[in-house]
């Protein structure tokens, strides 16, 4: 049996999918205006996990996996105008360096990616619906969510309502009945991009759009949502109130599954803190995706994770011995250790410790996959370092030989790396070497 801790509920509960030939999974997708760190990555790691675990547990074809993407919000307007360029020169751009970065961290494309701006009219009947129920009003071109005319407001941050008042980013705004009213529309100016609309011409706030999505493509009550710890709230219990009031009280999620956040330096990682680490700036240095991928998951997802480069250099040296032990095999049974720990609210700390008490090939190669890891033969993964291990051997030869006064061999171990592409050059701190 599969636990989940369940933010709604705050309980570790048993996993009990609507419909278990079509788990439905939506987590909260990247404003596209800027490379993606690291912190953004670990929802992306986790959740893909949890559907590999699902897809093992349930069947290969019963999870539909939905991540949006926001391309539409004042950040990606301001990168637009700072370029000069249309939004979606931004959005295109960034959407595209995202995947590719998770691509290298072994994260597939989600199975459905809605875009905001692909899902205006499906926010539009949604807004239109609310105010007609009484739970949303039109003010000043705004259309605000009534939040005192739901009494569920607050259920899933269980925040008192004037927390909520404080944390709610508040903007001066007259047109508000209560301060915790958020916006589900707003205007815009006729150099901004905008939409028509019963209220004129403008685009959507931000929190809409996920219930609008989660309605159009899986449906009014899913079985898993999942996001960061910083999403909570406002961000997820805006979510709820929508939809819930959208859908006569049914519940948006069965289980909220929440990823705690990264930190480096101490510093909480969050996109309004300028000292980030972006995922391609990591893979330039030469680290595997596979690397941080693992590193992503040594602490388990609900814990905070630090960052630093001694984990990095664990999590390779981790990867290298589990690398030594799987070889080159195809894969066989997955070992049920693996499964539990996993199936434990995802405790892959757990599973990490097991997968590397598993000395069978075939067993701890199937069982890595679980995790998303071990993905390529050992020979591929070890290339790279055996060459410049070699490299630097023979350049080690060639510096003895010199200084042995023996410039023939010193000289023909030059023309043998030359052969092979390698340029060594000689410098006052030593030989160094370059592909050529
Ligand atoms: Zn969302």
């Amino acid at each position: 049996m599969i636990r989940f801790y369940d933010t709604m509920s705050r309980e570790k509960r048993d996993f009990v999918p609507g419909d278990p030939e079509r788990i439905t999974i939506y987590v909260c997708g990247p404003t596209v205006y800027n490379r993606a760190h690291i912190g953004n990555a670990r929802p992306a790691v986790v959740f893909d996990t949890l559907a590999r675990l699902l897809r093992h547990t349930y069947g290969e074809r019963s999870v539909v996996h939905a991540a949006n993407v926001t391309d539409i919000e004042d950040k990606i307007m301001a990168a637009a105008a700072a370029e000069n360029v249309p939004i979606e020169t931004i959005t295109e751009r960034y959407s595209r360096f995202y995947f590719e970065d998770l691509a290298a961290l072994g994260v597939p494309r989600p199975d459905i990616v809605p875009l905001a701006t692909q899902t205006i009219p499906q926010m539009l009947g949604m807004i239109e619906r609310l105010i007609a129920a009484g739970h949303a009003y039109e003010a000043e071109g705004h259309v605000l969510f009534d939040v005192p005319s739901w009494p569920g407001y607050g259920g899933l941050s269980r925040r008192p309502m004037d927390e909520m008042i404080a944390g709610a980013r508040v903007d001066v705004a007259p047109y508000k009945k209560s301060p915790a009213d958020f916006v589900l529309w707003k205007p815009s100016s006729d150099d901004q991009p905008g939409w028509e609309s019963p209220w004129g011409r403008g685009r959507p706030g931000w929190h809409i759009e996920c219930s609008a999505m989660i309605e159009a493509h899986l449906g009014e009550t899913i079985d898993i949502h999942g996001g960061g710890l910083d999403l909570e709230f406002p961000h997820h219990e805006n979510e709820v109130a929508q939809s819930s009031c959208s859908h006569g009280g049914a519940p948006l999620a069965r289980y909220w599954l929440h990823n705690g956040m990264l930190s480096m330096a101490s510093a909480k990682m969050s996109k309004s803190v300028g000292n980030v680490v972006r995922i391609n700036e990591l893979l330039d240095e030469g680290h595997k995706g596979e690397v941080l991928r693992l590193a992503l998951l040594s602490a388990q997802y609900r814990q905070p994770l630090e960052w630093s480069a001694s984990l990095v250099a664990q999590s390779k040296a981790t990867l290298d011995r589990l690398y030594r032990v799987a070889g080159d095999t195809d894969g066989g049974d997955v070992d049920g250790g693996v499964v539990g720990a996993l199936s434990d609210d995802l405790n892959t700390p757990l599973a990490l410790a097991r997968l590397g008490a598993i000395n069978e090939p075939s067993v701890l190669k199937a069982s890595a996959a679980l995790l998303g890891l071990l993905a390529s033969p050992a020979s591929h993964w070890f290339q790279g370092s055996e060459d410049s291990a070699s490299i630097e051997t023979r350049i080690a030869e060639r510096t003895a030989a010199k200084a042995n006064r023996d410039f023939a061999a010193a000289d023909r171990i030059r023309d043998e790396l030359k052969a092979e592409g390698i340029v060594l050059e000689d410098g006052p701190g030593g030989t160094t070497w370059r592909k050529e």
